[in-house]
């Protein structure tokens, strides 16, 4: 079987994916460990036998469903590609924006910020390589996220993150009788962002594609996605300096909500902005 042959063979199985094509590229290129550019470039050439039987083993888990961020092992985030596994959500394109929300507000040196919820590290890794001279604290409450969030960190050599683990803000204040932890709590932070859990328990698309197959801790919420939402905003005050800012990922529904939340903290100048698709995606407010 040539490139070609399996990527059509491929394409004419893939008819409930979105994207046929691009899956069954991504799919072949990670067997061969070629790029997608080098399937296009040799159609013709021919796949050894164990070659053809991984490609078809991936193939029928992807026709089943498994995300190709999990097969694949990887998902493209910013310009870099992180690990992934199902201990973590998948990094989404909508989430670059808040990362494009810092770099446009924060310009100053030696900035402190904290990702809360990290999982893969995609939020705090995208800013870290964008400002070496930032210190980020990227935390979560899953320690199979954090190790591979670290790992991330490692492949990226990026040393300006420091991990911690623990629920939301309280992984930012630490054990209260430790003197390291003790300064730790004096720490302030020029922002805090966060992505987390948003979505309501009985939300239909929980029960369709790839997120079926990632971790419900970091997709669902209680009181209709908003649990999680309203402990960050009314917790993150205290940790974040006059000024700072506080900025969250939700619900293209929750806008109205989320803005409401962080009025109720205190926040000012609250502003939401849209995600690619037009909708609300991002609310900030400053302290
Ligand atoms: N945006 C994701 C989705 O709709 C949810 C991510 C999250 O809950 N933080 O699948």
């Amino acid at each position: 079987m040539k490139i070609q042959q399996a990527l059509s063979h491929a394409k004419s199985r893939l008819i409930q994916s979105e994207s046929p094509l691009l899956d069954a590229e991504l799919l072949l290129a990670h067997v061969l460990v070629k790029s997608r550019e080098f399937l296009i470039t040799w159609p013709e050439t021919d796949l050894t036998e164990t070659e053809q039987q991984a490609f078809i083993n991936l193939l029928e888990q992807r026709i089943i469903g498994h995300p190709i961020a999990h097969l694949i092992g990887s998902r493209a985030f910013w310009n870099f590609n992180l690990e992934v596994s199902p201990d973590v959500l998948i990094p989404r394109p909508e989430t670059e924006l808040l990362v494009e929300i810092i770099l446009e507000r924060l310009d100053e040196n030696n900035l402190l910020l904290a990702d809360l919820g990290t999982g893969s590290g995609a939020i705090a890794l995208a800013i870290a390589s964008e400002r070496e001279n930032w210190q980020i604290v990227a935390t979560d409450l899953s320690e199979a996220a954090l190790s591979i969030a670290k790992q991330n960190a490692k492949n990226l050599k990026l040393s300006n993150i420091e991990f911690r683990h623990g629920s939301w803000t309280e992984a930012l204040e630490g054990k209260k009788s430790n003197e390291q932890n003790k300064k730790q709590n004096n720490e302030l932070f020029d922002a805090i962002i966060s992505n987390p859990p948003y979505i309501d328990k009985t939300d239909k698309h929980l029960s369709q594609g790839d997120v079926r197959f990632e971790p419900m801790q970091a997709l669902v919420a209680e009181e209709k996605g908003l649990a999680d939402l309203k402990q960050i905003t009314t917790n993150a005050q205290k940790n974040l300096k006059p000024g700072a800012i506080l900025l969250l990922e939700h619900g293209y529904q929750q806008g109205e909500v989320v803005r409401q939340l962080l009025e109720q903290s205190g926040y000012k100048e609250i502003q939401t902005y849209n995600d690619l698709a037009g909708l609300e995606r991002v609310s900030i407010g400053r302290k």
